[in-house]
């Protein structure tokens, strides 16, 4: 999927709510015009079987198929969106002045003209160059072909006036509709934008990154229901930095919490999809598994250990993790985290940067 900035993905939003209303709109036109074809075959409107009817027919059973299946590629083809939104404007727009033109203006009747232009300009929103422009360039092409077919007695001065009155109203109409929905989108995609921070800043530890201490311990709670109903193990890992006052006191404190980003990396960049890593305290973090098995925790654990080990620090500083696990199947949160907690314990009892897993 393409990286789009903010205003494309405005754009793309407001082209793919015009496709729909094109659709919905389109829709319903469709099926009015084949029951107006119908009844015209059946001789229930005594005249001959109209050709705008078959137009606008031909107009929408070409697009609306393609509008339709460029819905479900969403975000992938914008600029053909854009084209097909424009393409059915002028093909509808064209059509209503056509059949004002041969068959409304003789009794100086506007009001399909008029129809057109404010359901396009509320249906189809677009820039107000382009409305503007196309509006515009079918006003004049209205006018002149009226002047062309039809003597000075059927088009009028009143007439022109009036269908420049509607065009005005019409791409007024457009330009505040445009404006309002991108308005509306661009508040919309900014409130997102910021909710998915804000709740970034409430379950993140702001160091690392990585997830703080209230969320490990619901994310806990959620995957002892998930193991329960599963009947598969749950298992974390807490993992503690082997004499970390020491580093602190010899290499400074700012050189400490380096240590802590880098290990932080290290164990998402390690880390399966599924299993989250957290910062538990200071210089401890977790990770919890949800989906796995009992046999491999000890592979996966000693591979967190390992990568501890082959980072490089400046100064020649090695740095290694103590790490204790529980996998456990029938558990409560508590059990799970004093088990781990007791394994860790061992873990350093027993020489440090080795891992216990019961
Ligand atoms: P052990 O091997 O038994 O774990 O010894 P330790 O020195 O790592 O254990 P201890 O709990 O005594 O010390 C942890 C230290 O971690 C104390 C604290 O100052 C330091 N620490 C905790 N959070 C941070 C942090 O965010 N940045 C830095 N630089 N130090 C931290
Ligand atoms: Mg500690
Ligand atoms: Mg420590």
């Amino acid at each position: 999927m393409e990286k789009l900035t903010q205003n494309q993905r405005i754009h793309a939003i407001v082209f793919q709510e015009n496709l729909d209303r094109i659709l919905k709109i389109g829709g319903i036109f469709t099926i009015v015009e084949i029951i107006d074809l119908i009844l015209s075959l059946m001789g229930v409107f005594h005249d001959d079987i109209k050709v705008y009817i078959l137009i606008v027919l031909a107009i929408h059973f070409v697009l609306l198929p393609i509008i339709y299946y460029q819905k479900k590629l969403y975000y992938v083809h914008i600029r053909l969106n854009a084209i097909l939104e424009k393409v059915y404007f002028v093909s509808v727009m064209t059509w209503g002045t056509a059949f004002t033109v041969l068959n409304q203006i003789k009794q100086g009747n506007l009001t399909t003209f008029a129809l057109v232009l404010v359901v396009l300009s509320m249906v189809v929103t677009m820039r107000s160059e382009y409305t503007t422009l196309l509006m515009g360039l079918n006003n004049v092409i209205f006018l002149s072909i009226g002047n062309l077919l039809y003597e000075e007695t059927y088009f009028t001065t009143d007439i022109m006036f009036t269908s420049i009155m509607y065009t005005v109203i019409a791409i007024s109409l457009s330009r505040q509709f445009d404006k309002q929905r991108f308005e509306i989108k661009r508040n919309h995609i900014m409130l997102q934008e910021q909710n998915e921070k804000l709740e970034n800043l409430a379950i993140r530890d702001s160091m690392t990154q990585l997830y703080n201490n209230a969320y490990i311990h619901d994310f806990i709670d959620k995957s002892i229901k998930y193991c329960n109903t599963q009947k598969g193990p749950l298992c974390i890992l807490i993992l503690d930095i082997d004499d970390f006052k020491q580093i602190n006191d010899t290499y400074g404190h700012l050189f400490g919490d380096e240590v802590i980003k880098s290990i932080a990396s290290m164990l998402k960049y390690r880390s399966r999809e599924g299993d989250i890593v957290g910062r538990y305290g200071g210089e401890e973090f977790m990770i919890v598994m949800p989906h796995i098995h009992n046999d491999i925790t000890a592979k996966i654990a000693d591979r967190f250990r390992v990568g501890v080990e082959e980072l490089v620090f400046s100064k020649d500083v090695k740095v290694t993790v103590s790490i204790g696990g529980a996998c456990l199947e029938e558990h409560t949160a508590m059990e799970l985290i004093e088990l781990a907690d007791k394994n860790l314990y061992e873990a350093k009892r027993r020489g440090k940067n080795r891992v216990v897993i019961s």
